[in-house]
């Protein structure tokens, strides 16, 4: 039985989203003889059990970067790749207060909004938000731009996309036609303000990506947004919202990112732009 704090979502009879729902959406991508669990989620609960659920295969897990949201059940596996942008990052764990301000944003978020309006799932009765356990992980396995991973009549292939992160990375799915975004591509919250962020990277990476994606790649598979998947058009479309927001020609709010760090939130189309908060 799978964990209910998990939603399963059958993409084809080979991917899966591992969803914790109003959080994170992390992939589990089989092949003939490997499978990639890409971003491993919160760690709120065990996920590796959820994947032995659905594969017999030896799982790889990549991080799409090192944010703690992705990475926080890393700790279950033997084998862990990220960029080598981001390993020490990894192995640090998240900033001091990220990890407590996230969930005490999250329970504002819960009781602003009625359940029904939110999907989250109940929290597991043995999980303590204000005192959140956290397990840092150390990378087995570094990547690099251009790497191929083949997972048996399937390969994936690594792109470095450096600006929401130095660290962040997509992978390319071509027999399938998928591009699993990581946090580099989403509709919804954009975050370019982090104190690792680069926003003109970020719409640099985006529009290389953009350029050397093969035509059959069709879906672009996400991490936050609810709907979680996108046509390939919405990483030119987020490139040329980043680059709006760099003009200075829109309406910046000052708000606040679900880490409660401040930013400058610009709304441009489906996307709200977070950019480093201006110095006074
Ligand atoms: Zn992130």
């Amino acid at each position: 039985m799978i964990d209910p704090w998990f939603e399963i979502e059958r993409i084809d009879d080979d991917t899966f989203v591992i969803a914790e729902p109003s959080h994170v959406r992390s992939h589990l991508i089989i092949g003939d003889e490997r499978a990639v669990l890409f971003d491993t989620g919160l760690g709120v609960r065990p996920i590796r059990p959820v994947v032995a659920e659905l594969t017999d295969r030896p799982v790889l897990t990549v991080a799409s970067h090192h944010h703690f949201d992705h990475v926080g059940g890393n700790h279950e596996f033997d084998e862990v790749a990220i960029h080598h942008a981001g390993a020490e990052l990894l192995a640090q764990g998240p900033p001091p207060g990220w990890l407590t301000a996230y969930w005490e944003g999250f329970l504002d978020y819960v009781e602003r909004f009625s359940p029904d309006a939110s999907t989250a799932r109940p929290l597991p009765a043995d999980f303590a938000p204000q005192h959140p356990d956290f397990r840092p992980s150390a990378a087995t396995r570094l990547l690099d731009d251009g790497e191929v991973l083949p997972l048996g009549g399937r390969d994936l292939r690594v792109v470095h996309v450096p600006g929401h992160t130095q660290d962040s990375i997509c992978l390319v799915d071509e027999s399938h036609g998928f591009l699993f975004g990581g946090d580099a591509i989403d509709t919804g919250g954009i975050y370019a303000h982090l104190p690792t962020a680069d926003p003109a990277q970020f719409v640099a990476s985006l529009r290389r990506l953009d350029a050397l994606l093969p035509s059959t790649v069709v879906a672009v598979l996400s991490p936050h947004s609810r709907a979680g998947r996108h046509g390939r058009d919405v990483i030119g479309r987020e490139a040329d919202a980043i680059a709006t927001a760099l003009t200075g020609g829109v309406v910046f709010e000052s708000g606040k990112d679900c880490f409660r760090q401040a930013a400058c939130v610009a709304s441009i189309g489906d996307f709200a732009i977070y950019l480093a908060p201006v110095s006074p």
